[in-house]
């Protein structure tokens, strides 16, 4: 998506660590009107999935999955990041190990809002490793769920994680996807 590509080679920061900060638009002070669009694109492509559920995970991925949610008529559930494994019977849980801030924490939904029935969009600001992803898909198993794609704003290809979901049969769609990066050089597939 042009719109996403020029606001990162404009305004994102590549760090050190093949980590990309886009706390000025994406995730800590929020471009209303790009997140819109890119809720649009988003509910272009999956307008015909038959998705039921957004699925996304606390907290920078909330902004997007609610822009799609609101352009394809679809609630979004939040899963939780918990560091303790002290939780209760009534829900589903994955470990996810941070690609940013290297530590794991276990992915929380109630089993009241993930059911069998659901047919599931995952939506996430990132897709690097793609442990988040398998971490979404893992709570999706185990409800009995079915997974119907995984969107990225941004994927970072460097880092793998598409062949990861992929190869568990579920679509994956980036808004915008890094070839590669260095500090001061962002070049898209
Ligand atoms: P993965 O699990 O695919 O390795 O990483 C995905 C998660 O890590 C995303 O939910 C995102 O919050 C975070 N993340 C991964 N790479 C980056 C990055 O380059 N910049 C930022 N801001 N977050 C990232």
């Amino acid at each position: 998506m042009k719109l996403l590509e020029e606001k990162i080679l404009n305004e994102g920061k590549v760090l050190e660590g093949g980590i990309l900060k886009v706390d000025g638009f994406l995730n800590h002070r929020l471009d209303v009107a790009l997140i819109s669009e890119l809720g649009a694109d988003i509910a272009r492509e999956f307008a015909t999935s038959g998705a039921t559920l957004i699925l996304t995970v606390e907290s920078s991925g909330i902004s997007i999955a609610c822009a799609a949610g609101e352009k394809l008529h679809l609630p979004v559930l939040v899963a939780k990041k918990h560091r303790s494994l002290n939780i209760s019977d009534g829900v589903y849980t994955a470990p996810v190990f941070s690609f940013t801030h290297k530590v794991e924490n276990n992915v929380v939904v109630s089993k009241e809002y993930l059911t069998a029935a659901e047919r599931v969009l995952i939506v996430d600001d990132f897709l690097a490793s793609g442990n988040a992803a398998l971490g979404l898909l893992s709570l999706i198993e185990q409800a009995g769920a079915k997974a119907v794609g995984f969107v990225a704003a941004i994927e970072k290809s460097e880092q793998g994680g598409r062949a990861l979901i992929e190869g568990k049969g579920v679509k994956v769609y980036s808004l915008a996807r890094i070839k590669e990066m260095r500090v001061g050089d962002i070049k898209f597939e």
